[in-house]
Formats: structure tokens, sequence, C-alpha cells
């Protein structure tokens, strides 16, 4: 089911102007539009500087970028990077238009709030501390019509919580994963999970594990492979082991900081749906709801529109903080079919299986 895009809410995140980092890039690469000048750019991960430099092709004007992670853990995936040459060329390529094009980059950084009355008119951006908490030191201040934000990925993993596979909790890929074994099988008989559904390991460990496990879905039904089958499974296996350690250092810059969640202010609307602050939130579990689907219970909170796709991961974490548990014993939200809002004259129609409109792949 691919992924969801995480925000941690911080004041004035639900203001019109304020977009997310990965829907930006499938505005800017899908729509081709530009988002409204002048931009700041924030978050965390690869992203950040892949948006801001697609901005400034397309002739944009982007005013600042802030990173939550510093130059140091930049650094630290120059070892795992250097194995894949492709990945460190386009980084680099990335960073030398952010500098030809003279954009302050505030590394270590973070959005205070977004200001404004019918829309965003400002972004205040301040220094965090290495764990991502704001350090209230100093402030920088910039005129925007856009934000753009973005804190990594959360893998989309609904339909094993549906059934009721086996998940598990992993900062480092995304979140809640199904658990799996090494060809993809969960604890379902005949339910498989590849891609960032099963963790967040970037595109081409999708590639190969989709096609490992399409390949063993195959066997397992008892269908004709190809005689090449074993040797693609190798294959497979091979190429997720060789893109391993930079795919972990990309996903780890995207992991969620806790001390960022922490940090959230109580008046800060965190579920946006059914407009349910921070303060909402401690003081249901204040009242003794102990899981998020008591919290649920309590305050209405994940249960709009999204459904807890955009504030989920937030909630728990938010959640597990305030009880002093691990983020396993907090549980997920109970998923309820239909996963998605489906209208009923899709749900009665008859369709051919070439009906369905496949997008083309964005362009890079
Ligand atoms: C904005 C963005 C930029 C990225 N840039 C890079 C990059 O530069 N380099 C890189 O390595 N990785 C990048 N990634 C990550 C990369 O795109 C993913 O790792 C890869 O696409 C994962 O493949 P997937 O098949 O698991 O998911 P996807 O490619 O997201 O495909 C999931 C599909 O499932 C469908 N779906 C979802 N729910 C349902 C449902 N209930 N029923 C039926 N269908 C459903 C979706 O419509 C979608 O077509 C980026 C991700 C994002 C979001």
């Amino acid at each position: 089911m691919g992924a969801y895009e995480r925000v941690v809410p911080f004041p004035g995140w639900t203001l019109p102007g304020v977009i997310g980092l990965a829907a930006s890039t499938v505005i800017l690469k899908s729509h081709r539009v530009i988002p409204a000048s002048p931009v700041v750019v924030a978050g965390c991960g690869p992203l950040l500087f892949a948006v801001s430099a697609g901005i400034i092709k397309a002739g944009g004007r982007v005013a600042a970028i802030a990173d939550l992670a510093s130059a140091r853990d930049w650094l630290g995936t120059a070892p795992a990077l250097a194995l894949r040459p492709s990945m460190m060329t386009q980084g680099l390529q990335w960073a030398a238009q952010i500098a030809k094009a003279r954009i302050p980059v505030f590394f270590q950084s973070t959005v205070l709030r977004a200001e404004g009355h019918e829309g965003l008119e400002k972004v205040i951006i301040g220094p965090v501390s290495r764990t991502g908490s704001p350090k209230p030191v100093s402030e920088a201040c910039f005129h925007a019509s856009c934000l753009i934000v973005g804190h990594g990925l959360v893998p989309g993993a609904d339909i094993p919580r549906l059934l009721r596979a086996h998940i598990r909790f992993d900062r480092d890929l995304g979140g809640h994963v199904p658990v799996l074994d090494s060809c993809g099988r969960t604890s379902i008989a005949g339910l498989y999970a590849t891609g960032d559904g099963s963790g967040i390991r970037g595109a081409e460990t999708a590639v190969s594990h989709g096609k490992l496990v399409g390949l063993t879905a195959a066997q397992d039904a008892g269908r004709p492979l190809p005689s090449s089958w074993k040797s693609e499974v190798d294959q497979a296996h091979k190429k997720i082991a060789h893109v391993r350690s930079a795919s972990i250092a990309m996903a780890r810059l995207m992991a969620l900081r806790p001390a960022q969640v922490d940090s959230i202010p109580s008046e800060t609307i965190v579920c946006r749906c059914e407009d349910v602050t921070r303060d909402e939130i401690d003081k249901a579990i204040d009242c003794g709801a102990r899981d998020i689907n008591q919290l649920k219970h309590f305050t209405r909170c994940g249960m709009g529109p999204c459904q807890g796709r955009m504030c989920g991961d937030v909630i728990q974490e938010l959640c597990a903080l305030k009880l002093s548990i691990d983020r396993q014993a907090v549980g997920q939200w109970t998923a309820r079919p239909p996963l998605r809002a489906v209208s009923l004259s899709d749900l009665i129609g008859t369709f051919e299986y070439d009906d369905i409109p496949i997008p083309n792949p964005a362009p890079l």
C-alpha cells in the first residue's frame, strides 16, 4: 500500500499554504505545478533537498531550508552512500543547486510556528537539540507564501492490520510493520507484504523485494514459474543486501524523534480532522485512557476522514511518552473497512481490470 507522509504538528501547521513534503513532490513532478513563492522547506530526510532543488530548477524561489538533522548527521551517512555512488552524486547535485541559488540551510533546526490570517504569511525557524526538541535561544523569521514540511514516511500496513496479521514496531523502518519471513510472508497464509508497506527502505529495495515476494507468492500458490526463478530470487536478495546500508541511513534520518513530539505545544491541533489538541490528548490520558483506542473514544482523535493516517503515528508516540511505556504497548487503532472512502457508484459499477487508470511514474 505504499507509505503515508508524517508531519509532526506545530502551531500554524493547519494554515492554508502549509503542505506536505511528499505531497509537494507529486505536485511538482506529476502536475508540473510550482508552489507559490517564496517557499520555506522544512523537516528531515533527502526529500528536503530533492524538493528544494526541484523548485529552483522549475523557476520557484526558496527562502530557507530547515533540516532537523545536523551537518554531522549527514556526514555520518557518507560511508553508506559511498557504496551507492549514484545516490551520492544525486545528493551532491541537489546540494550544488541549493548553494548556487544561495539558499540559507539551517541544520539542526525546525519550524517553531507558522503565522498568518487567511493563509500563511510567516515561518519562524529555530534551533533544536540533538534529540529534536526546540532550544529557546534564537529565532529566524521568513515571509513565505508556502511552507513545505515533512518528517518522514510511515508504512501503509493497513491491510495486514485489518486482517490481524502479526505487527511489530520498528522506528528505523518508519513505524508499525507486518512481521515477515525472508520472502515477505506475513503471519497469515496467503498474505504477503512488500515495499514501503513492509518498512521504509526506498525505491530500489521496493522493486527487488516486490519481485522476490511475487515469485514466492506464485510458488506458494503452485503456479508455473520461469526456469530462472531461483536465480532471480537470489539476485533480488543480493540487490536488497547491496542497498541495505544506504537505505537504513536514509530511513534513520527520517525516523520519528520522540523529543520533537514531546515538545508539541499544548494548544496545537494534533488531529486536524477532528480538531483535537495536544492538551485534550494529555487530559484524556490523565482521565484514564490507557491505549490508543481508548484515547480515540475519549477525544474522537483519528475518527475523521483520514482515519488517523495523518496523526496516528504522532498520537501513539504522545501516548507512549505520557504513559512512559514503549510504542508496541500503546497499540494501533483498530482498522475497519473500507480502508479508503469509496463512492457507491464505484462499489456497484462493473469494471474491467484495464479500466483502472494507472498513472505514469513521475519523471526523476
Ligand atoms: C514523495 C516521495 C518521493 C520519493 N523519492 C524517492 C527517491 O528519490 N528515491 C528513492 O529510492 N525512494 C524514494 N521514495 C520512496 C519510494 O517512492 C518508495 O520506496 C517506493 O515507491 C515504494 O514502492 P511501493 O510499491 O511499496 O509503494 P508505492 O510506489 O507507493 O505504491 C503503492 C501503491 O498501492 C496503492 N494502494 C494503496 N492503498 C491501496 C488500497 N487500499 N487498495 C489498492 N491499492 C492501494 C497506491 O495507490 C500505490 O499505487 C519516495 C517516496 C515519496 C513518497
